[in-house]
């Protein structure tokens, strides 16, 4: 290994090895209280992460005053979900400290890898959109961008699942129950949120009415700093969660009259506010907690960004969108848009059209989905006990869209008034939040080229008609710091040695890899680092699931949310009909296969759970039947979060990429494999499309139907039946299910299945889509047998990922939409 004693950053060019270690045991001591001695795993990270946040704090304290003094503009991105993943291992690779601090601890017979282990996920997502909002963070540190991430500090983030006989179990998710080294908490911030209550109409002495909102109840918002280290340590943003707690000096009067169970209800319901995160990825569960959820952090993050604005502008508000860009992660947020109103409107006395132009001028609004369930809505009934000054508000927004917007572009067509009105009528009246966020935003965007042609013509179509230049596209990317760099040592080095070691901040410099595609020599290197990670989750997975693998076998791996439009379900088909025809012909020409899966499921998703229970099912018959001579294996890893993938991706050879066309917005664990040399099997859905187009589809296995066809099938009227009583081995597959082969003695346990493929009427096409997915698997087994050619492929895969990259991803967001300058720090 190169130079391990000195680091190639500016930064920390000059911290030694020894320096480092002298830290350590200086902060076990100093600042944790304890000694070589009596030092637990705990206490080691303990000092170790205060080590490394001396470089933390100091470039934080820089950057801060850096951006404070050019008064910068910023953007703020909201979300209600920041899926962080372990930070110990990213922050030294970001500082560039990694190999010193590894050196250190290895003269304290340390190892490094056991160390970082130790860290919990800090899991305050579901999956794609908060690791999105992970990735992007750590892009605006890196490119010098004025940035903060504005969130919620749940104090339990995604469940821990496990496995009772192959069921899934939720288990609380406790990240800091024992303190977390790198958060700040900064009381100064405090913030006090209003909700419930009533509106007052007042008028003044010129007979202008004023509207008082009198709260039923105040929370508090107490912000928690995380710092994001941008690559090379010199600018380090903030990542800000609001924790909620009851306010201080509220509901004395009940506790003095006695009421002292009243008001600890009170507080126990305050403090519920930032207590969990919402398990369901993409379903809007509509729940009140919910909606006081996105207020809350929307709001506190507001008071929080008018703060520092006033501190440079007072209340001249003329400058407020120059500086300030809001960035809406999906609707989640877009109660920001009538609080911004209520601020200028209701407390700062400004004119109505003044203040809508500054908040059209200063949100932006992302799209993840067009599912119709993820659409949220909320009811108005609801929305007027918790925020009833938002309502008033948003009817008023609604009301002018209407009469003056829409009526001037389509005369007296209600129909279209209805359709594009934020208000939903109806049985019961609902809040469309996708509607007020595109009306109240400067710029929409989806999230991959084809997902943001779909925004345009299915989703919002009179919007695009109406704004022309509102909507528009930002394909998603993910920091190869993190998710090649950090993740994938060996690889990295190899790639240092062929093109130099600038490319985690450029990626597109991985392209010169083409050169060697066909370089024997080279090619055994980058497939003998592929073994070598194989080996290792090797390892992983027999100590997870006491399955033993073998490395040599193809490893296909499937890391996603279980849900049906992903299609865990059309892989286990798949893996049924491999089993079913190597155990009618023994023969049955195919190299040795790994399927792997890791997966959580919502826990109210009842057909997710029983799909998950299925695979664990049958991996257990596969495994065990010795008739296959361990052709084929199948694993499902419990608890899938950032560490686990940190540790698949490396391994995989083929990355299952298999949405129903039109489903998934853009994919980013797509991006993570191949990034790492894993051939996509993949429909052409989301950034599938733009994936097989960077690396050209000689690389990658495209099946399925297309978006086109899928909705010319639907339009036809779809039967599974046909394909049911078309095909011996769908039919064979499907009934397998309602027998006790795989759960013996309960026949049925795995009928849920079956009953949704037919008589459920197969909503995601699986069955449509079987026969060339078969055939797609066919083609990637033929092609691992050519070892050249799969190793000319997987070396391609990696040299054509530079798009993928989520500083390209940020530089698209900051020319279209957000209009940043970089302000690099001068850090000494
Ligand atoms: C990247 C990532 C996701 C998103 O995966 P998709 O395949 O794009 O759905 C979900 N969860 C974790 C832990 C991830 O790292």
């Amino acid at each position: 290994m190169a130079n391990n004693s000195k680091t190639s950053f500016p930064l920390t060019a000059d911290v030694t090895a020894a320096a480092f270690k002298d830290s350590i045991l200086k902060h076990l001591n100093a600042t944790h209280g304890t000694d070589v001695n009596k030092a637990t795993n705990r206490s080691w990270w303990d000092a170790v992460s205060s080590a490394l946040n001396e470089y933390v704090y100091n470039s934080l304290s820089q950057t801060q005053r850096t951006y404070f003094e050019n008064d910068t503009r910023a953007v703020h991105y909201f979300s209600l979900e920041f899926l962080m993943g372990r930070l110990t291992g990213n922050n030294l690779h970001n500082l560039g400290l990694y190999t010193v601090a590894q050196e250190a601890l290895k003269e304290l017979d340390i190892n490094i890898e056991t160390l970082v282990d130790e860290e919990e996920d800090m899991a305050l997502g579901n999956g794609g959109l908060g690791r999105l909002a992970a990735c992007f963070i750590d892009s605006l540190a890196t490119m010098h961008l004025p940035a903060v991430g504005y969130g919620i500090h749940y104090e339990h983030g995604l469940f821990r699942q496990e496995f009772q006989d192959g069921h899934q179990i939720e288990r609380p998710d406790s990240w800091r129950e024992y303190g977390n080294p790198f958060e700040i908490c900064r009381p100064e911030n405090v913030q006090e949120i209003p909700v419930y209550g009533y509106v007052e109409t007042k008028f003044d002495d010129n007979g202008h009415i004023a509207k008082v909102w009198h709260p039923g109840r105040v929370i508090k918002g107490v912000p928690w700093d995380v710092p994001v280290v941008g690559y090379e340590g010199t600018n380090v943003n903030i990542l800000r969660l609001w924790e909620s707690r009851a306010s201080d000096f509220f509901n004395w009067d009940v506790f003095n009259a006695g009421g002292y169970h009243d008001a600890h209800k009170e507080n126990v319901e305050s403090e519920t506010v930032s207590k969990v995160l919402y398990p369901n990825d993409e379903t809007e569960a509509g729940k009140e907690l919910r909606l006081i959820q996105q207020y809350f952090f929307s709001a506190c993050s507001l008071k929080d960004i008018i703060n520092r604005y006033q501190r440079a502008h007072g209340e001249d508000w003329s400058k407020f969108s120059a500086q300030v860009a809001v960035q809406l992660n999906d609707t989640h947020p877009a109660v920001a848009i009538p609080e911004l109103m209520r601020i200028l409107v209701d407390e700062f006395n400004q004119d109505w059209d003044y203040a809508w132009n500054v908040c059209r001028e200063t949100f932006s609004y992302t799209n993840h989905t067009l599912l119709p369930e993820a659409l949220e809505k909320w009811s108005v009934s609801l929305f007027e006990k918790v925020l009833p000054r938002h309502l008033e508000i948003i009817y008023e927004i609604n009301r002018r869209f209407l009469n003056d917007e829409v009526e001037a572009k389509w005369p007296g067509n209600d129909t279209i008034k209805s359709k594009l009105s934020i208000i939903e009528e109806g049985h019961e009246r609902m809040v469309r939040m996708g509607n007020l966020s595109v009306i109240g935003s400067n710029k929409v965007n989806g999230v991959a080229e084809v997902h943001s042609a779909l925004v345009k013509s299915d989703l919002f179509p009179e919007f695009d008609a109406l704004w022309p230049e509102k909507l528009t596209n930002v394909t998603n990317g993910v920091t190869p710091r993190r998710w090649l760099k950090a993740c994938n040592p060996k690889l990295s080095e190899l790639i240092d040695a062929t093109v130099g070691d600038k490319w985690p901040t450029n990626l597109e410099l991985l392209r010169d890899l083409d050169k060697k595609a066909d370089d024997a020599e080279f090619q055994k290197q980058f497939m003998a680092i592929k073994h070598e990670n194989k080996v290792e989750l090797a390892s992983v997975i027999k100590e997870l699931t006491d399955v033993e693998v073998d490395p040599s076998a193809i490893f296909d791996i499937q890391i996603k949310r279980l849900h049906e439009y992903k299609r865990q379900h059309l892989n286990l088909l798949h893996i049924m009909a491999l089993y079913r025809r190597l155990l009618q012909n023994p023969d049955y020409d195919m190299h040795p296969r790994v399927f792997i899966f890791g997966a959580k499921a919502a826990p109210g998703y009842k057909l997710a759970k029983d799909i998950i229970y299925a695979i664990n099912k049958v991996a257990d018959k596969v495994n065990n039947d010795e008739r296959i001579k361990g052709k084929l294996k199948v694993v499902f890893l419990p608890n899938y979060r950032v560490s686990l993938a940190e540790k698949m991706i490396p391994a995989a050879d083929v990355s299952e990429q298999i949405s129903t066309a039109g489903k998934e917005a853009s994919g980013t664990g797509n991006m993570k494999l191949a990034l790492n040399g894993a051939i996509t099997i993949g429909t052409l859905d989301g950034a599938n499309i733009e994936i097989a187009e960077e690396v050209g589809e000689d690389n990658v296995v495209i099946f399925g139907l297309t978006v086109d066809e899928v909705k010319a099938v639907n339009k036809a009227g779809y039967s599974p039946w046909d394909y049911y009583y078309a095909n011996p081995e769908i039919k064979a597959v499907l009934d397998w299910f309602e027998t006790d082969y795989f759960t013996s003695g309960k026949p049925g346990e795995l009928a849920s299945i079956k009953h949704s493929l037919l008589e459920g009427g197969d909503p995601y096409l699986c069955l449509a889509d079987f026969d060339g997915y078969s055939k797609a698997h066919e083609q990637v087994n033929a092609k691992y047998i050519d070892k050249q050619g799969w190793a000319k492929s997987a070396i391609l895969n990696t040299a054509y990922m530079g798009k993928f990259n989520s500083d390209r991803s940020i530089q698209d967001y900051v020319d279209r939409i957000w209009k940043l300058k970089s302000y690099p720090v001068k850090v000494n």
